[in-house]
Protein backbone atom coordinates (compact mmCIF):
# COMPACT_ATOMS: atom_id res chain seq x y z
CA UNK A 1 0.00 0.00 0.00
CA UNK A 2 0.99 3.67 -1.02
CA UNK A 3 1.91 5.97 1.87
CA UNK A 4 -0.43 9.16 1.30
CA UNK A 5 1.83 10.59 4.24
CA UNK A 6 4.88 10.51 5.89
CA UNK A 7 6.12 12.43 8.49
CA UNK A 8 9.38 12.24 10.28
CA UNK A 9 10.94 13.28 13.10
CA UNK A 10 8.21 16.51 13.20
CA UNK A 11 8.79 18.78 15.83
CA UNK A 12 7.21 21.60 17.07
CA UNK A 13 8.18 24.15 19.37
CA UNK A 14 6.79 26.89 20.81
CA UNK A 15 8.27 29.25 23.00
CA UNK A 16 7.92 27.56 26.39
CA UNK A 17 6.08 24.55 25.55
CA UNK A 18 7.38 21.56 23.12
CA UNK A 19 3.55 20.57 21.52
CA UNK A 20 5.38 18.31 18.96
CA UNK A 21 8.61 16.45 20.41
CA UNK A 22 9.94 14.57 17.57
CA UNK A 23 7.41 12.06 15.79
CA UNK A 24 7.60 9.65 13.30
CA UNK A 25 4.38 8.07 11.65
CA UNK A 26 2.95 7.17 8.33
CA UNK A 27 -0.57 7.15 6.59
CA UNK A 28 -1.71 4.48 4.23
CA UNK A 29 -3.39 5.22 1.03
CA UNK A 30 -7.71 4.42 1.61
CA UNK A 31 -7.22 4.22 5.85
CA UNK A 32 -8.66 5.66 8.32
CA UNK A 33 -5.90 6.43 10.78
CA UNK A 34 -7.09 7.19 14.34
CA UNK A 35 -5.26 9.91 16.63
CA UNK A 36 -6.08 9.18 19.95
CA UNK A 37 -4.89 11.21 22.91
CA UNK A 38 -5.92 13.71 25.81
CA UNK A 39 -6.31 17.28 25.72
CA UNK A 40 -2.75 18.82 25.09
CA UNK A 41 -0.89 15.89 23.28
CA UNK A 42 -0.34 17.38 20.39
CA UNK A 43 -3.23 16.11 18.51
CA UNK A 44 -3.44 19.63 16.94
CA UNK A 45 -0.20 21.06 16.23
CA UNK A 46 -0.02 17.32 14.47
CA UNK A 47 -3.02 18.52 12.45
CA UNK A 48 -2.51 21.55 11.73
CA UNK A 49 1.19 21.53 10.13
CA UNK A 50 -0.19 18.72 7.87
CA UNK A 51 -3.01 21.24 6.90
CA UNK A 52 -0.21 23.99 5.99
CA UNK A 53 -1.87 26.17 8.59
CA UNK A 54 1.16 25.70 10.71
CA UNK A 55 5.21 25.26 10.02
CA UNK A 56 7.18 22.64 11.64
CA UNK A 57 10.40 23.55 14.27
CA UNK A 58 11.92 20.91 12.56
CA UNK A 59 11.04 17.18 10.67
CA UNK A 60 10.04 16.21 7.30
CA UNK A 61 6.49 15.86 6.31
CA UNK A 62 5.55 14.17 2.65
CA UNK A 63 2.21 14.18 1.38
CA UNK A 64 1.01 12.16 -1.72
CA UNK A 65 4.79 12.08 -2.65
CA UNK A 66 5.87 15.56 -2.32
CA UNK A 67 7.84 17.56 0.15
CA UNK A 68 5.59 20.14 2.22
CA UNK A 69 7.77 22.59 2.23
CA UNK A 70 8.31 22.66 -1.25
CA UNK A 71 4.77 21.79 -3.42
CA UNK A 72 2.43 23.42 -0.63
CA UNK A 73 -0.16 25.02 -3.40
CA UNK A 74 -0.08 21.70 -5.20
CA UNK A 75 -0.86 19.53 -1.45
CA UNK A 76 -3.36 22.08 -0.57
CA UNK A 77 -6.00 20.99 -3.29
CA UNK A 78 -5.89 17.87 -2.58
CA UNK A 79 -6.54 17.90 1.49
CA UNK A 80 -9.55 18.87 3.25
CA UNK A 81 -9.44 19.95 6.92
CA UNK A 82 -12.54 20.02 9.46
CA UNK A 83 -10.99 22.32 11.78
CA UNK A 84 -11.06 21.69 15.86
CA UNK A 85 -13.28 24.66 15.80
CA UNK A 86 -16.00 25.04 13.90
CA UNK A 87 -15.49 27.64 10.89
CA UNK A 88 -18.72 28.08 8.92
CA UNK A 89 -20.67 31.51 8.49
CA UNK A 90 -23.62 31.45 10.33
CA UNK A 91 -25.80 33.96 8.36
CA UNK A 92 -25.53 31.95 4.84
CA UNK A 93 -27.40 28.99 4.21
CA UNK A 94 -25.85 25.90 4.38
CA UNK A 95 -25.56 25.35 0.56
CA UNK A 96 -23.80 28.27 0.30
CA UNK A 97 -21.48 27.69 2.69
CA UNK A 98 -20.38 24.50 0.69
CA UNK A 99 -20.37 26.12 -2.49
CA UNK A 100 -18.53 29.11 -0.75
CA UNK A 101 -15.48 26.60 0.20
CA UNK A 102 -15.86 24.32 -2.45
CA UNK A 103 -15.44 27.23 -5.03
CA UNK A 104 -11.96 28.04 -3.23
CA UNK A 105 -10.92 24.94 -5.24
CA UNK A 106 -11.89 26.36 -8.37
CA UNK A 107 -14.92 24.19 -9.32
CA UNK A 108 -16.91 25.96 -11.20
CA UNK A 109 -20.62 25.09 -13.06
CA UNK A 110 -22.02 21.79 -12.63
CA UNK A 111 -19.32 19.76 -11.40
CA UNK A 112 -19.66 22.49 -8.59
CA UNK A 113 -23.83 21.72 -8.35
CA UNK A 114 -23.11 18.13 -7.62
CA UNK A 115 -20.72 18.37 -5.68
CA UNK A 116 -22.05 20.78 -3.00
CA UNK A 117 -25.14 18.25 -3.30
CA UNK A 118 -23.32 15.09 -2.46
CA UNK A 119 -21.25 16.87 0.54
CA UNK A 120 -24.79 18.00 1.93
CA UNK A 121 -25.80 14.61 1.37
CA UNK A 122 -23.42 13.08 2.60
CA UNK A 123 -24.01 14.81 6.28
CA UNK A 124 -27.26 14.46 5.82
CA UNK A 125 -28.59 18.23 5.67
CA UNK A 126 -29.68 18.16 2.46
CA UNK A 127 -33.19 19.11 3.33
CA UNK A 128 -31.71 22.00 5.76
CA UNK A 129 -29.50 23.55 2.60
CA UNK A 130 -31.22 26.73 2.46
CA UNK A 131 -32.04 27.15 6.44
CA UNK A 132 -28.59 29.34 7.74
CA UNK A 133 -26.42 27.56 10.45
CA UNK A 134 -27.17 30.26 13.39
CA UNK A 135 -30.61 27.96 13.51
CA UNK A 136 -28.93 24.80 13.41
CA UNK A 137 -28.03 22.37 16.44
CA UNK A 138 -24.43 21.79 17.61
CA UNK A 139 -24.11 18.27 16.21
CA UNK A 140 -25.70 20.15 13.24
CA UNK A 141 -23.02 22.85 12.33
CA UNK A 142 -20.73 20.31 13.33
CA UNK A 143 -21.45 17.96 10.51
CA UNK A 144 -21.65 21.25 7.91
CA UNK A 145 -17.99 21.92 8.27
CA UNK A 146 -17.33 18.19 7.76
CA UNK A 147 -19.68 19.07 4.07
CA UNK A 148 -17.46 22.08 3.87
CA UNK A 149 -14.20 20.56 3.75
CA UNK A 150 -14.93 17.56 1.72
CA UNK A 151 -17.35 19.31 -1.38
CA UNK A 152 -13.71 19.55 -3.43
CA UNK A 153 -12.94 15.94 -3.16
CA UNK A 154 -10.03 15.95 -1.49
CA UNK A 155 -8.11 12.51 -1.54
CA UNK A 156 -6.71 13.19 1.84
CA UNK A 157 -9.21 14.81 5.05
CA UNK A 158 -7.99 15.25 8.14
CA UNK A 159 -10.72 15.53 11.00
CA UNK A 160 -9.62 17.27 14.07
CA UNK A 161 -12.07 16.22 16.93
CA UNK A 162 -15.19 16.75 15.10
CA UNK A 163 -17.40 15.14 17.52
CA UNK A 164 -16.54 17.16 20.70
CA UNK A 165 -19.74 18.46 22.76
CA UNK A 166 -22.58 16.96 20.28
CA UNK A 167 -25.33 14.89 20.35
CA UNK A 168 -24.96 11.23 19.89
CA UNK A 169 -26.79 10.65 16.71
CA UNK A 170 -25.45 13.93 15.29
CA UNK A 171 -22.16 11.43 16.50
CA UNK A 172 -23.06 8.79 14.48
CA UNK A 173 -23.96 10.35 11.38
CA UNK A 174 -20.39 11.95 11.37
CA UNK A 175 -18.68 8.20 12.29
CA UNK A 176 -20.79 6.92 9.42
CA UNK A 177 -20.45 9.31 6.91
CA UNK A 178 -16.85 9.26 7.64
CA UNK A 179 -16.79 5.23 6.30
CA UNK A 180 -18.84 6.23 3.33
CA UNK A 181 -15.91 8.27 2.73
CA UNK A 182 -13.14 5.96 3.42
CA UNK A 183 -15.40 3.67 0.68
CA UNK A 184 -15.28 6.10 -1.92
CA UNK A 185 -11.29 6.00 -1.99
CA UNK A 186 -10.38 8.79 0.62
CA UNK A 187 -7.64 8.26 3.32
CA UNK A 188 -8.54 9.71 6.20
CA UNK A 189 -7.00 10.67 9.79
CA UNK A 190 -9.19 11.11 12.71
CA UNK A 191 -8.50 12.84 15.79
CA UNK A 192 -10.15 12.78 19.10
CA UNK A 193 -9.85 11.67 22.57
CA UNK A 194 -13.12 8.85 22.33
CA UNK A 195 -11.29 5.95 22.66
CA UNK A 196 -14.53 3.94 21.56
CA UNK A 197 -14.56 6.25 18.31
CA UNK A 198 -11.37 5.39 17.59
CA UNK A 199 -12.14 1.51 17.97
CA UNK A 200 -15.27 1.68 15.84
CA UNK A 201 -13.50 3.51 12.63
CA UNK A 202 -9.86 2.97 12.20
CA UNK A 203 -7.81 0.96 10.85
CA UNK A 204 -4.92 1.85 12.39
CA UNK A 205 -4.10 3.58 15.78
CA UNK A 206 -1.67 5.90 17.24
CA UNK A 207 -1.58 6.72 20.57
CA UNK A 208 -0.19 10.30 21.83
CA UNK A 209 0.77 11.88 24.62
CA UNK A 210 2.46 14.53 25.45
CA UNK A 211 4.07 15.86 22.22
CA UNK A 212 5.19 11.65 21.95
CA UNK A 213 3.74 8.59 20.30
CA UNK A 214 3.14 5.98 22.77
CA UNK A 215 1.68 3.26 20.92
CA UNK A 216 0.93 2.95 17.41
CA UNK A 217 -0.44 -0.63 15.09
CA UNK A 218 -3.14 -1.77 13.82
CA UNK A 219 -6.17 -2.23 15.77
CA UNK A 220 -5.87 -6.10 16.02
CA UNK A 221 -2.29 -5.15 17.08
CA UNK A 222 -3.42 -3.37 20.14
CA UNK A 223 -6.40 -5.68 20.38
CA UNK A 224 -3.92 -8.36 20.82
CA UNK A 225 -2.01 -6.70 23.86
CA UNK A 226 -5.31 -6.15 25.31
CA UNK A 227 -6.36 -8.75 25.02
CA UNK A 228 -4.19 -10.87 27.47
CA UNK A 229 -5.05 -7.96 30.21
CA UNK A 230 -7.99 -7.56 32.73
CA UNK A 231 -8.73 -4.17 34.44
CA UNK A 232 -9.53 -4.93 38.06
CA UNK A 233 -10.72 -1.78 40.24
CA UNK A 234 -11.25 -2.33 44.07
CA UNK A 235 -12.88 0.24 46.19
CA UNK A 236 -11.53 -0.37 49.71
CA UNK A 237 -11.58 1.08 53.16
CA UNK A 238 -9.04 1.09 56.01
CA UNK A 239 -6.69 1.50 53.15
CA UNK A 240 -3.73 3.85 54.44
CA UNK A 241 -1.49 1.12 55.70
CA UNK A 242 -1.36 -0.85 52.31
CA UNK A 243 1.93 -0.96 51.15
CA UNK A 244 1.75 -1.04 47.53
CA UNK A 245 5.19 -2.08 46.82
CA UNK A 246 3.35 -5.93 47.88
CA UNK A 247 0.74 -4.90 44.90
CA UNK A 248 3.26 -4.47 42.39
CA UNK A 249 5.35 -7.22 42.66
CA UNK A 250 2.70 -9.85 42.45
CA UNK A 251 2.77 -12.24 39.82
CA UNK A 252 1.08 -10.69 36.38
CA UNK A 253 0.70 -6.99 37.50
CA UNK A 254 1.35 -4.55 34.73
CA UNK A 255 0.07 -1.48 36.30
CA UNK A 256 -1.12 -0.11 39.93
CA UNK A 257 -2.56 3.07 39.95
CA UNK A 258 -4.44 4.47 43.35
CA UNK A 259 -6.91 7.29 43.16
CA UNK A 260 -7.90 7.97 46.76
CA UNK A 261 -9.73 4.87 47.81
CA UNK A 262 -10.11 3.08 44.63
CA UNK A 263 -7.39 0.70 43.74
CA UNK A 264 -6.77 -0.06 40.12
CA UNK A 265 -4.73 -2.48 38.88
CA UNK A 266 -3.79 -3.92 35.05
CA UNK A 267 -3.18 -7.80 35.48
CA UNK A 268 -1.76 -10.21 32.69
CA UNK A 269 -4.84 -13.02 32.48
CA UNK A 270 -2.06 -16.16 32.55
CA UNK A 271 0.01 -14.87 35.43
CA UNK A 272 -2.40 -12.88 37.76
CA UNK A 273 -4.14 -14.52 40.53
CA UNK A 274 -7.51 -13.12 41.63
CA UNK A 275 -7.32 -15.04 45.21
CA UNK A 276 -3.48 -13.68 46.10
CA UNK A 277 -4.80 -10.73 45.45
CA UNK A 278 -7.49 -10.65 47.81
CA UNK A 279 -5.54 -12.46 50.12
CA UNK A 280 -2.56 -10.20 49.92
CA UNK A 281 -5.24 -6.71 50.29
CA UNK A 282 -7.06 -8.71 53.70
CA UNK A 283 -3.65 -9.19 55.25
CA UNK A 284 -2.94 -5.60 55.09
CA UNK A 285 -5.90 -4.73 57.20
CA UNK A 286 -7.63 -3.12 53.68
CA UNK A 287 -11.28 -3.99 53.58
CA UNK A 288 -13.16 -4.47 49.81
CA UNK A 289 -15.98 -3.05 49.58
CA UNK A 290 -16.83 -3.18 45.92
CA UNK A 291 -14.66 -4.99 43.19
CA UNK A 292 -15.18 -4.57 39.34
CA UNK A 293 -13.54 -6.36 36.55
CA UNK A 294 -13.21 -5.35 32.65
CA UNK A 295 -11.61 -6.43 30.02
CA UNK A 296 -9.08 -4.30 29.21
CA UNK A 297 -9.61 -1.39 26.31
CA UNK A 298 -7.31 1.28 24.75
CA UNK A 299 -8.39 3.59 27.71
CA UNK A 300 -6.44 0.89 29.90
CA UNK A 301 -3.53 0.43 27.09
CA UNK A 302 -3.63 4.03 27.78
CA UNK A 303 -3.54 3.79 31.13
CA UNK A 304 -0.85 0.99 31.33
CA UNK A 305 1.67 3.27 29.24
CA UNK A 306 1.22 6.76 31.06
CA UNK A 307 -0.24 5.98 34.48
CA UNK A 308 -3.36 8.37 33.36
CA UNK A 309 -6.33 8.00 31.98
CA UNK A 310 -7.57 9.38 28.73
CA UNK A 311 -10.16 11.93 29.82
CA UNK A 312 -8.25 13.91 32.54
P1 LIG B 1 -4.32 18.57 21.51
O1 LIG B 1 -4.91 18.97 20.20
O2 LIG B 1 -3.90 17.13 21.54
O3 LIG B 1 -5.21 18.89 22.65
P2 LIG B 1 -2.45 20.74 21.04
O4 LIG B 1 -1.69 20.37 19.82
O5 LIG B 1 -3.55 21.72 20.88
O6 LIG B 1 -2.97 19.40 21.75
O7 LIG B 1 -1.46 21.32 22.14
C1 LIG B 1 -0.26 20.67 22.52
C2 LIG B 1 0.43 21.49 23.58
O8 LIG B 1 0.95 22.69 23.01
C3 LIG B 1 -0.48 21.92 24.72
O9 LIG B 1 0.26 21.89 25.91
C4 LIG B 1 -0.84 23.33 24.35
O10 LIG B 1 -1.11 24.08 25.50
C5 LIG B 1 0.43 23.82 23.66
N1 LIG B 1 0.14 24.85 22.64
C6 LIG B 1 -0.71 24.74 21.59
N2 LIG B 1 -0.71 25.89 20.85
C7 LIG B 1 0.17 26.72 21.46
C8 LIG B 1 0.62 28.07 21.21
N3 LIG B 1 0.17 28.76 20.15
N4 LIG B 1 1.53 28.60 22.06
C9 LIG B 1 2.00 27.90 23.10
N5 LIG B 1 1.62 26.66 23.42
C10 LIG B 1 0.72 26.06 22.61
MG1 LIG C 1 -6.76 19.66 19.78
Amino acid sequence: MNNIVAVENLKKHYTNKVAVDGITFEVREGEILGLLGPNGAGKSTTINILATVLSATAGKVTIFGRDLKKDVKLIKQGIGVVPQDIAIYEEISAEKNVRFFAGLYNIKGKELETQVKEALELVQLYDRKDDKPKTFSGGMKRRLNIACAIAHQPKLIIMDEPTVGIDPQSRNHILESIKVLKNKGATIIYSTHYMEEVEAISDRIIIMNDGNIIAHGTKEELNQKIHNETAYSFQLTHFDQLNRALISEMDGIIRVNVTENILEVIAQKSKFHLDKMIAVLTAEGCKIQSMTSKEASLETVFLELTGRNLRD
